[in-house]
């Protein structure tokens, strides 16, 4: 069995600043990823909707990493567990655990991908149109090579490679439309 992403909307990053807002559906399991900042609620809500998908039925919500933009909705929903780099959070239960090869679902799973954060997690999802990842190694097809907010370039070319290695057939960046892994910025 293979997993389906839906981009429920794209990020950007230019005067204002969106997250790329990611819905997957695993065996009737429904994982969120990055509900950051947008400019309306409603634009994560509607595109969910129209999935069938009630936002209290969400089971999963995954955090690239710790910056607001990619987190400031979560409480949208309400009973989902909350995955970072080294925790799940459910409710008032913290349960630490590395995130690095963490399976969320059947065909989900998380990777450790540090350089723009410390904290950088990428989620890895099988499909039937081959593995995608949802990831701020790169914030758009455009770019850029050279993160002007990394913590750690050099960390963070490590883990481009790294994804790369396991050879994605698109990739989901955080503050833009997908790409495919030979449109790699750089
Ligand atoms: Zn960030
Ligand atoms: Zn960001």
């Amino acid at each position: 069995m293979t997993a389906e992403v839906h981009v429920l909307c794209a990020g950007y990053a230019h005067e204002r600043v969106a997250s790329t807002v990611v819905a997957i559906l695993d065996e009737g399991r429904a994982i969120v990823v990055d509900p950051g900042m947008v400019s309306d609620r409603s634009t994560i809500l509607d595109p969910l909707a129209a999935l069938g998908v009630d936002p209290a039925d969400v089971g999963d919500v995954v955090f690239s990493h710790h910056h607001p933009d990619h987190t400031l909705n979560a409480a949208l929903f309400e009973r989902a567990r909350f995955h970072d780099h080294w925790a799940i959070y459910e409710r008032d239960t913290w349960t630490d655990r590395q995130a690095d090869g963490f399976q969320v679902s059947g065909s989900v799973r998380l990777m450790a991908t540090p350089g723009h954060s410390a904290q950088d997690v990428t989620t890895l999802v099988e499909t039937s149109d081959g593995l995608v990842a949802c990831t701020h190694l790169w914030w758009s097809e455009q770019g850029p090579v050279q993160d002007p907010r990394a913590e750690d370039q050099v960390a963070l070319e490590l883990s481009r490679s790294r994804l790369l290695e396991l050879g994605p057939s698109l990739i989901v960046p955080d503050h833009g439309a997908p790409f495919g892994a030979d449109a790699v910025p750089g």
